[in-house]
């Protein structure tokens, strides 16, 4: 991966757009992340709107979290740096509030996972070869308590290491992580269209 921080932002601009226009980053919800050549990582400041994001909305935090250029990021941005340091492959991380995936998370109220078989749409998932294939991954509790997320989603990975980098916060959101921001967009659609598949199945 060879890429400029100026390119980082131009695509977490084009990012921001897209998934606003599809209501998945209503207002100042979500945050947009991208890992840099040199180990640290651009992301949306905290509290601004992903549909209107200008250049200054994005800034650089290590991979602790800890602001490099004296712009406050969002709290959730412990999230992005943890999936960067689990998952050497993710390059983009994107954090949505999209409908089918939250109302998922709590019509499934006691379940720590999802799993999904059966949908063609299943081979958007990288190695992911048929509509057989059976892909899980986790339903986190919410909490403000970013590093205690965190642990969670550490603890699940270690026991789960084949588990796609998407996950779920109830009454939250979506996480998901990609080589790409592109792919991360792309990942995220599908996912959203596979929960709301799961929801509508569920009023049968
Ligand atoms: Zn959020």
């Amino acid at each position: 991966m060879t890429l400029s921080y100026d390119q980082a932002i131009e695509e977490l601009l084009h990012a921001g757009v897209r998934l606003h226009a599809r209501g998945w980053v209503a207002a100042t919800g979500g945050n947009l992340s991208h890992r840099l050549d040199d180990g640290s990582v651009a992301i949306t400041v905290s509290g601004r709107h992903k549909g209107e994001l200008v250049a200054d909305d994005i800034m650089r935090v290590g991979m602790d979290g800890a602001p490099l250029d004296g712009k406050k990021p969002s709290a959730e941005t412990p999230l992005h740096t943890g999936l960067y340091r689990l998952r050497p492959e993710v390059n983009a991380v994107l954090h949505t509030h999209p409908r089918a995936s939250v109302v998922l998370s709590f019509v499934r109220a006691d379940a720590a996972s999802v799993t999904l078989t059966g949908y063609e749409f299943l081979k958007v998932f990288p190695g992911i070869e048929s509509h057989d294939a059976r892909v899980t991954f986790a339903i986190f509790p919410n909490t403000q308590d970013m590093a205690a997320l965190q642990r969670q989603v550490n603890s699940w990975y270690a026991a789960n290491p084949a588990s796609p980098p998407v996950y779920l916060v109830r009454g939250h959101g979506l996480t998901v992580g990609a080589a790409t921001v592109d792919a991360a967009r792309y990942t995220t659609e599908a996912v959203e269209e596979l929960l709301a598949y799961e929801l509508e199945r569920g009023r049968f």
